[in-house]
């Protein structure tokens, strides 16, 4: 048995544990990732990466590589209801309603104005890959597929977990500083205390993942298409792409059935009700997996028990409308990586770590609930159209036969349905969601000031500098290179930035950078500044003087800002950095 002694121990391989081992490691973290399997994901799951997990992959030099086999916004920015795929009769692939969603469309212009990377299309089978290598090339030989923690203790100013080799059955100890568990709630969180509450799971939803080819039938470009069955509310289901190629060329599928109990297909049951809902009586299918899920709308009471520490699916569970799951593991783990840095290493107090519970529990809180919401939503839309999940056999034709007939009444209840349809932009256009959350308490100094309104469907996001919050995006240029705001902060470093007249409070960054031994940029964007506002964006949002500063965090988000001059600016920065880092 060998043990072994490390800062930070991962539990978990799946997207958030390799994400937060690769942040890890560009924060110069020495760590170990433990995952049981073999490998990663072997099911597609989440595809849909939002703008904020781009700008971060963006952050962390992964966006290239995950660009490289994404979809890109032409190829899926756009959500689809429509009768069946295929089929000769006379309400065979009938187009119900398609909208613009997720950056794709008219909505892209909105999406490119609010951030430098737009969202893309990568599920999880192929983008873990992509995680895991880049987690082994920064930490080479600590990321160990084929290993499960199955014990540990939280001895105050330590833990000591047990890890099984898989293969061999031998166990390890790992004393750790930090045990982070990003095992999907598996173990980590039940073994500290920490309960995911909520609701007990509802509906059972049958996935199926198959390999088909479409190309015939398929009309490209869309994230999701809405299948509404005329005949059977069964298989009544939307299907996505999976890749790996993309459009027409796709070969890999899945299948979320609507609400059913669990058990009702196999891998060879459900190649019919396949071939029948699609409107392919020959297709060749060849299915991967038929599994049940249930929904659940779950959140941990605590993301900290001690020196235990949680993140991703094992701090929040959501209905998978609005792809909000993954992608808030994400970026709970960029939210936590520069904290255990700056605690680890000294620069920090261990208050720093509570920040993280403080900032990123409502933002889980708040997803949580937006996907319920969503979900239940999109069942309302169904019922517009006259076909909801409840609707038998038999009604279901005659109310599609109603929708979509030329009379002035079918004219209405199409109007009525559009008007529906146009409420779900919450569900597919809410850009506000993607890149508008931000803290109110937590390693942060407020300022007084309200946070901007919301819009209630989220489909409008306003910028702000307000601390707590995204720093907002805008082009700025220095010696002709052209880079965004975004890019002045992290991933190690705190950004300073402040307008053309900033510069006391530039060279009192300076020594404060010294003094906290935290890397400091300053950056004073305007006229004859160090960089030039590139279209005025910049001024647009700033909401400070040419004399005020805004000091950014590593991760992006606002720490403090300053609305003009102050007489003493080392004395204030001082006093911030001293409450940000609870020194
Ligand atoms: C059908 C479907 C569609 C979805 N679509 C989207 C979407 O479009 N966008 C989105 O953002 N989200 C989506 N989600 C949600 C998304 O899949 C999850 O939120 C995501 O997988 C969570 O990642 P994670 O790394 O936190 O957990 P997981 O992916 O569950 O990874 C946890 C890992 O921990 C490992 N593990 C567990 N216990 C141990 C142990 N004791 N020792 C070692 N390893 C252990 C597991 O093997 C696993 O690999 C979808 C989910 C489903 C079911």
């Amino acid at each position: 048995m060998a043990e072994t002694e490390i800062p930070v121990l991962i539990v978990g391989g799946g997207g958030c544990g390799l994400s937060a081992s690769v942040f890890l490691s560009d924060q110069g973290v020495d760590h170990l990732l433990v995952e049981r399997h073999p490998d990663t994901s072997s099911l597609p799951k989440a595809h849909y990466l939002n703008q904020r997990t781009m700008e971060i992959f963006r952050q962390h030099g992964l966006v290239e590589d995950v660009l490289a086999e994404a979809a890109p916004l032409e190829k899926f920015g756009k959500v689809r209801w429509q009768t069946t795929l295929a089929g000769d009769g006379p309400l065979d692939r009938r187009l119900i309603h398609e909208m613009d969603a997720f950056g794709g469309g008219g909505l892209r212009e909105r999406y490119a104005a609010a951030g430098p990377v737009l969202p893309a299309k990568l599920p999880q089978i192929w983008l873990e890959p992509i995680l895991r290598r880049h987690a082994e090339r920064r930490n080479p030989g600590r990321i160990l597929f084929g290993r499960e923690l199955i014990g540990f203790s939280d001895e105050g100013d330590h833990v000591v977990a047990q890890v099984r080799e898989m293969e061999t059955g031998r166990v390890d100890t790992i004393r750790a500083r930090y045990l982070l568990g990003a095992d999907g709630g598996r173990m980590v969180g039940p073994a500290a205390g920490i309960e995911l509450q909520g609701p007990p799971g509802e509906v059972n939803t049958t996935t199926v993942y198959f390999s088909a080819d479409l190309s015939q039938w398929w009309e490209e470009g869309t994230l999701i298409t809405h299948f509404l069955s005329p005949e059977d509310p069964d298989l009544s289901c939307n299907l996505i792409e999976m890749g790996p190629s993309w459009g027409k060329d796709c070969e890999q599928w899945a299948l979320h059935f609507a609400p059913g109990p669990p058990g009702r297909w196999n891998a060879e049951t459900v190649v019919p009700r396949i071939r029948e809902l699609l409107g392919l009586p020959d297709l060749e299918v060849t299915v991967h997996k038929v599994t049940d899920w249930v929904v659940h709308s779950l959140l941990a009471d605590r993301y900290r028990a001690g020196r235990v520490l949680i993140a991703g699916d094992a701090a929040h569970r959501q209905p998978p409308a609005v792809g909000l799951g993954l992608n808030t593991g994400i970026q709970d783990a960029h939210n936590l990586a520069w904290k255990l840095a700056a605690v680890l290493d000294g620069r920090a107090g261990d208050g720093l770590l509570d920040t993280y519970e403080a900032e990123r529990r409502p933002v889980g809180r708040e997803n949580v609930d937006w996907a319920v919401s969503a979900a239940v939503h999109h069942q309302a839309l169904l019922d517009a159209v006259g076909v909801g999940h409840r609707v038998p056999a038999g009604i279901r034709r005659r109310r599609l036969e109603a929708y979509f007939d030329p009379s002035p009444l079918g004219e209405t209840v199409r109007a009525r349905a559009r008007e529906m349809f146009h409420t779900h932009r919450g569900g597919c256009q809410a850009l506000d969601m993607e890149i508008g959350f931000h803290y109110e308490e937590g390693a942060l100094v407020p300022d007084g000031s309200r946070p901007p309104a919301r819009a209630p469907m989220r489909d409008v996001h306003r910028p702000t500098t307000r601390p707590g919050h995204r720093l907002p995006h805008a082009w700025i240029e220095r010696d002709g290179r052209r880079l965004s705001t975004l890019d002045l902060a992290g991933p190690t470093r705190f950004a300073l930035i402040t307008g053309p007249e900033g510069t006391p409070w530039c060279r009192a960054a300076e020594r404060m950078a010294e003094k906290f031994s935290v890397p400091v940029a300053t950056a004073r964007i305007g006229d004859g500044a160090d960089y030039a506002d590139a279209d005025g964006g910049w001024a647009a949002v700033r909401e400070i003087a040419d004399a005020g500063a805004i000091l950014v965090r590593p991760d992006q988000h606002v720490a403090w800002r300053s609305p003009g001059g102050d007489a003493e600016p080392e004395q204030t920065l001082a006093e911030v950095f001293t409450a940000l880092l609870d020194r």
